[in-house]
């Protein structure tokens, strides 16, 4: 693959369109907003082919033109990335009505959750920047990928985790070696600390969005899907959204594949899955907002989306709006009930947070949003298996 090269050119800001340098390390814009990394596309484009991918390994890596490593020969962190399988859900699709719903399994990836993504090129792009260790906060997948991929960069990882996080996301960071420092509260809170040991320490700030590249990596799972479904986008897309990391790099991947012309200019209807408990970006959508307003008292079964308030919510609801999605919240109960009913039906174990998506789906295909014959895709973000499953509502 010696002709598939980063093309990326430079960072801007979605807020305020300030450009800056792409090959120094970069945090916020200075109007406060995270930057994006911006790709010559028509360079891309010459090389990023079906015909190329064709021959390319089956792993996230092999959309490099559209990647942040210039040169990941020598930089690539790498624990086995592979693409997520797109499994069908033909038992739960009949019981609601989707006749084609199917769930893409990110538990397959290394550390059990998508967050491997956002780790692998996040810190493989540190890495070629000259990085040796970081800090973040984290309510657990990421904190678990990242320590884990930090481990393998030879990185020092500092993180901070809200004490009530699930007890596995301690064990795995410690297990490869991670410095953990526990708050009490909610990821907000650690978030508050994981700023002032960034400001004493002058380490590495690699807390959602506050760096441009873990996007870059979740960007991926955009890719794959648009190359598993033939170069067809879904019509509906289900994300469970806590930072929306992932929804806003689905949305930036599938505009990068427009431009260089590998899918038609249709984008999947997206929608943000949030859980009743701590639904910022649902309250905001349903305001009609451009914004989110911070989720006081936010508690839910599912930890991995309990996020009060996210940097890049203004990104989230614009790949909603501009796609003609919706936002929407799932009770808790509902979540517990569904990942019980696709596990007895369907042999499939999914992630609270999966589960949440799959509640969604039927609410929005009881009301008619989702309509009949429609292609759904539902993305189980992580192993069903990390999590507790003897979880019940609260
Ligand atoms: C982090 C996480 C999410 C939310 O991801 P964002 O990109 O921050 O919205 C969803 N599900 C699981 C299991 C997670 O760990
Ligand atoms: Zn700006």
């Amino acid at each position: 693959m010696s002709d598939a090269i980063s093309s990326l050119s430079h960072l801007d800001c979605p807020k305020c369109a300030a450009v800056q340098p792409a090959d120094a390390i970069a945090h916020l814009c200075s109007c406060g907003s995270p930057l994006l990394a911006r790709y010559d596309l028509a360079r891309a484009g010459a090389t990023l082919t079906r015909d190329a991918l064709s021959t390319r390994a089956w792993d996230l890596w092999r959309y490099a033109e559209l990647l942040p490593i210039r040169d990941p020969v020598r930089n690539a962190v790498k624990l086995g990335e592979t693409v997520t399988p797109i499994v069908p859900l033909a038992n739960v699709g009949k019981t609601v009505g989707i006749a084609m719903l199917s769930v893409k399994d990110e538990g397959t990836l290394p550390t059990g959750s998508f967050k491997a993504r956002g780790a692998a090129v996040g810190l493989s792009r540190a890495r070629e920047l000259g990085v040796t260790q970081f800090a973040m906060p984290t309510n657990g997948n990421a904190g678990g990928a990242w320590a884990a991929y930090g481990r393998r960069a030879g990185m020092r990882a500092h993180l901070v985790m809200p004490k009530g996080a699930p007890l596995i996301h301690r064990h795995e960071c410690a297990a490869v070696g991670a410095t953990l420092t526990f708050v009490d509260g909610v990821l907000a809170d650690a978030g508050a600390r994981c700023a002032q040991i960034v400001r004493d320490t002058g380490i590495y700030d690699a807390s959602t969005l506050r760096e441009p590249y873990r996007i870059e990596g979740k960007k991926t799972l955009g890719f794959e899907i648009a190359e598993q479904g033939g170069w067809r986008v879904p019509d509906v897309i289900l994300y469970p959204t806590g930072g929306g990391v992932g929804m806003i790099g689905i949305a930036k991947a599938l505009h990068e594949l427009i431009e260089i012309g590998l899918i038609a200019d249709r984008l999947p209807r997206m929608v943000a899955v949030q859980s009743a408990g701590c639904a910022p970006i649902v309250r905001a959508f349903e305001a009609g907002a451009r914004e989110s307003k911070f989720w006081n008292d936010a508690k839910t079964v599912a930890y991995g989306i309990t996020v009060p308030k996210a940097l890049g919510d203004f990104l989230v609801l614009n790949a909603v709006y501009e796609s003609g999605g919706c936002a929407i919240a799932v009770e808790d109960d509902e979540i517990v009930q569904t990942r019980k009913r696709v596990a007895e039906s369907e042999g499939m174990i999914l992630c609270l947070e999966g589960a949440a998506t799959i509640a969604a789906a039927a609410q929005l295909r009881a009301s008619g949003w989702i309509r009949d014959g429609e292609r759904v895709l539902a993305i189980n973000t992580a192993s069903g298996l990390k999590g507790d499953l003897t979880a019940s509502a609260p």
